[in-house]
């Protein structure tokens, strides 16, 4: 059975149309590392750019096991009942190492995935952050042209991740754990800064002290931090993903904040400034790319490389040694 190739106008109709068939399959193609696909995901984007922008962009995160599943199975039913559509795109550049997507298992969301407004897509695996995110990204435009209005950008809590989607969302949730006292230590200062709202998850049944607790310390901590460009105040507030708790509070501190800042001009300036920073990343790929690529760096860049470990030659003295090679190759 062979079918018919699709041709950018089909993607294009198909994806403006909201068929989520479609849709998928157009991520696909921006998945994919064939150049031909490549190109065609490209034009896609392209003729999909004037159709998108029109959503409300949260990140998620929080450590394996917080319940970020739990919460936005729930938390979409909260999102349905206001009619809206929701996209949910995963990073989960850890899957590279365990080889297998923690995001992308079947059973999560389980009530959400099969209701029409919804698309979910896990990120691809075996890809480096930089990848994903730039991905990510791109598809995020697509579900915006295919009538998506909110989109969740989930990432596990692992590292560098969450900075990647920090730049491409509007708002940032951060989900703890009551007893969490221990965690904000190890939490990277960084996370919780970039936090517009922390909701301590998983407060329920005797669990309720602990995480009123937690929500009093994150209200202390996130204190302490400036003032956000945005001048919007995080907060903390305590929810059972489970039990449906505390979820529509979460909504409304999203709603607040887009009233807000769209008041402000801070939402604009922000989507504006992301552009910008998404600009300068791909020109810093698309060079890091020629600059590998390029035969004379293969011929050198093992040999270099060797000296600058042994330490006979400095990585910096190699770097301009490297990049004048390449300059003078071009
Ligand atoms: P994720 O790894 O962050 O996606 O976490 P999951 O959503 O898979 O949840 C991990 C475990 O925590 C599961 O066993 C959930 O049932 C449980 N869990 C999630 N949310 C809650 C909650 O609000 N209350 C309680 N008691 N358990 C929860």
């Amino acid at each position: 059975k062979k079918r018919k190739k699709r041709s950018l106008q089909d993607f294009v109709e198909g994806i403006q149309a909201g068929n989520l068939v479609v849709l998928s399959q157009a991520i696909t193609l921006i998945e994919s590392k064939q150049a031909k696909h490549q190109e065609l995901a490209q034009q896609i984007i392209e003729k999909c750019l004037p159709e998108s922008g029109r959503s409300l962009r949260i990140g998620l995160t929080g450590t394996p096991g917080v319940g970020k599943s739990t919460f936005i199975d729930s938390f979409g039913q909260v999102l349905l009942k206001e009619d809206r559509r929701l996209a949910v795109l995963a990073i989960d550049p850890s899957s590279q190492v365990t080889k297998g997507s923690i995001l992308g298992d079947k059973t999560r969301m389980e009530t959400l995935s099969v209701h029409p407004n919804v698309f979910i897509r896990p990120s691809a695996a075996g890809e480096s952050l930089g990848g994903v995110a730039r991905k990510t990204r791109e598809s995020i435009i697509l579900c915006e042209a295919a009538g998506f209005d909110t989109i969740i950008v989930e990432t596990v809590g692992v590292g560098q991740s969450e900075v990647a989607v920090h730049s491409m969302v509007d708002f940032f949730l951060l989900l703890l754990l009551p007893n969490s006292g221990d965690e904000l230590q190890g939490i990277k200062r960084g996370v919780m800064e970039m936090a517009d709202l922390i909701a301590i998850n998983k407060a329920d049944g005797e669990n309720i002290p602990a995480a009123k607790l937690a929500k009093k310390q994150c209200r202390n901590g996130l204190h302490l931090f400036p003032p956000k460009p945005s001048n919007w105040i995080a907060t903390a507030e305590i929810c059972s993903a489970l039990e449906q708790q505390g979820l529509t509070k979460v909504w409304q501190h999203i709603l607040s904040y887009q009233n807000q800042t769209s008041i402000n001009g801070y939402f604009q300036q922000h989507r504006q400034e992301q552009a910008q920073y998404w600009l300068e990343e791909s020109i810093g790929e698309q060079l890091k790319n020629l600059f590998f690529k390029h035969p004379k760096i293969k011929d050198k860049f093992d040999e270099t490389k060797d000296r600058v470990v042994a330490g006979t030659l400095s990585p910096f003295k190699a770097g301009e040694l490297l990049m004048q090679l390449f300059l003078n190759g071009l």
